[in-house]
């Protein structure tokens, strides 16, 4: 009797044992899809404001914002900028570059066009990114592997569809590619890029990774079109959260330092935490790019 009640603990221990691992297997795999399928917040700056007396001040003040509510944040930095206001972004690469809550990226050397109908010729636009490139290089020390594509208000023509959209614009993006570039905003025709991840397997770049780009501070902040500025992004973040859709917000160095209601970051501190009260993980671009599942 004791043996055979001996072997049946013995079994159910064993069934027991198993079936927890299998659970625990499953809850792993839940919790990788999970991280996975979390919605994101892709906070930007385009950093791109040439004077340095009107923008003394802000990179001590997004420091020390960033840092306080920790709040991550990319930084895609214009060449020009860079080389104007070097002293600047000397003392700030010094103060984050061992900081992942800061991710450092491009905008061109001169704020030129990618992706537009009459866009300037592949061998202007390649001089362009490899002078800009080549300042990150002597600045910062590091290349960067992803831009955020510039606004150039009808000068090069209407916006294409995405890089898929002619032979031309697809030679802007194997130039790119070959310049080391790995992430650009989500751009290819029937893509919402201002909601998805893609990459560019489908023009032969599976390489590089397209994240969502939107609701620019140029427009809610700059020239209040939408009424108050920051209820107006809480209005779209919540729209955002109830369609579980991830959330960019496109902000410049300048918009945030003059047009603000005050040079403290206000308005960043209140979205961020508006943003994560509605669930959102709040994320740098590179974060995005090394989590490869979320976009290849
Ligand atoms: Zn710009």
């Amino acid at each position: 009797m004791r043996n055979t009640k001996n072997i049946m603990d013995r079994r159910d221990f064993l069934k027991t044992m198993a079936a927890t691992a299998a659970a625990l297997t499953l809850s792993c795999n839940n919790q990788k899809h999970k991280a996975v399928e979390r919605k994101l917040f892709l906070l930007r700056y385009d950093t791109e404001d040439e004077n340095p007396e009107k923008m003394d001040g802000f990179f001590e003040k997004i420091v020390e914002v960033h840092r306080k509510y920790q709040i991550p944040a990319t930084f895609f930095c214009k060449g020009r900028a860079i080389e104007k206001r070097t002293s600047q972004f000397e003392t700030f690469y010094h103060e984050i570059k061992n900081d992942s809550l800061f991710d450092i990226q491009d905008h061109s050397y001169s704020h030129i066009g990618i992706g537009y109908a009459r866009g300037k010729n592949i061998r202007i636009l390649k001089a362009d990114y490899e002078k800009s490139f080549r300042l990150h290089e002597k600045i910062f020390g590091t290349r960067p592997i992803g831009i955020s594509i510039c606004g150039t208000r009808g000068e090069d023509g209407p916006k294409l569809s995405g890089f898929d959209a002619t032979e031309k614009s697809r030679a802007e993006l194997d130039m790119l590619a070959s310049l080391g570039v790995r992430m650009i905003n989500s751009f290819l025709t029937g893509v919402d890029g201002a909601k998805e991840f893609v990459n560019y397997s489908s023009i032969g770049h599976p390489e590089i990774m397209g994240f969502p780009s939107g609701y620019s501070d140029t427009a809610w902040l700059y020239r209040r079109k939408f009424g108050d500025p920051v209820n107006y992004i809480f209005a779209q973040c919540e729209k955002r959260a109830q369609a579980n859709e991830h959330m960019p917000l496109m902000l410049h160095d300048w918009c945030a330092w003059t047009r603000a209601y005050d040079k403290e970051l206000t308005h960043v501190i209140k979205i961020a935490d508006f943003a994560r009260k509605l669930g959102y993980k709040m994320t740098t671009h590179i974060a995005c790019y090394e989590q490869k599942a979320l976009w290849s």
